[in-house]
């Protein structure tokens, strides 16, 4: 039988993504096919925070049980920021609108200019809620920040992200599939389908 999960996300790219990785055991619905117009707020100052606090918000709200995701990218020449800031890192330094990649790389570019290294992870923080229980999954890839945007696959930074297991390769080189394999996101996505094929609630 092909057990149901909500996914506390709207984004069509994060839904196919994770459906790939969980595989045909699992329905994977996102906020839209619940019925779910809410744009549920990310107010905690940490990746984890944010994640629980969107997957206990549907699993109050619509009785369900429901995962989601946040992602930071920590530059250790910035002290680990933008971090829990990373989609709004442009706007709140005065490079245009949150959510905006150009905005957000280019300000990213400058504010390295002087640094003496560049190097940098994705992390981001998956918050299972199923009953009473809460579980929290960490995937990370380490990389560095490239001088200039290269590349014209995937979203975000990845035109100026180079994972270190892609010899010099930004994300916005890879396919999806070559992504994915190695990808923050994936990593995270891959632990949570573990953990939901051993505890055979599902
Ligand atoms: P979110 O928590 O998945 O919405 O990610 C927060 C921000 O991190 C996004 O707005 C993107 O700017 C950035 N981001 C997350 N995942 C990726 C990725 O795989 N590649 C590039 N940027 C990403």
């Amino acid at each position: 039988m092909r057990t149901e999960l909500i996914m506390a996300t709207n984004n069509a790219h994060k839904l196919e993504e994770v459906r790939q990785i969980l595989g045909r055991a699992f329905t994977v619905k996102g906020l839209n096919d619940i019925g779910c117009t809410e744009d549920i707020p990310e107010t905690a100052d940490t990746l984890e925070g944010n994640a629980l606090h969107k997957a206990r918000y549907i699993h109050e709200h619509y009785g369900m049980d429901c995962f989601a995701d946040d992602t930071g990218l920590e530059v250790d020449a910035l002290g680990s920021a933008p971090g829990v800031y990373t989609a709004r890192f442009g706007a709140l330094n005065g490079y245009g609108e949150s959510h905006d990649s150009n905005a957000n790389i280019q300000c990213l570019l400058d504010k390295l200019k002087e640094a003496k290294t560049r190097t940098a992870r994705f992390r981001t923080v998956i918050a299972l809620v199923q009953g009473d229980k809460e579980i929290l999954f960490e995937g990370i890839v380490e990389g560095k920040i490239l001088p200039q945007p290269i590349g014209e696959g995937g979203f975000g930074y990845d035109p100026i992200f180079a994972p270190i297991e892609a010899n010099g390769l930004a994300f916005a080189q890879m396919s999806a599939e070559a992504k994915n394999a190695i990808s923050h996101r994936g990593r995270a996505t891959k632990k949570l389908a573990e953990y939901l094929c051993q505890h055979n609630k599902y």
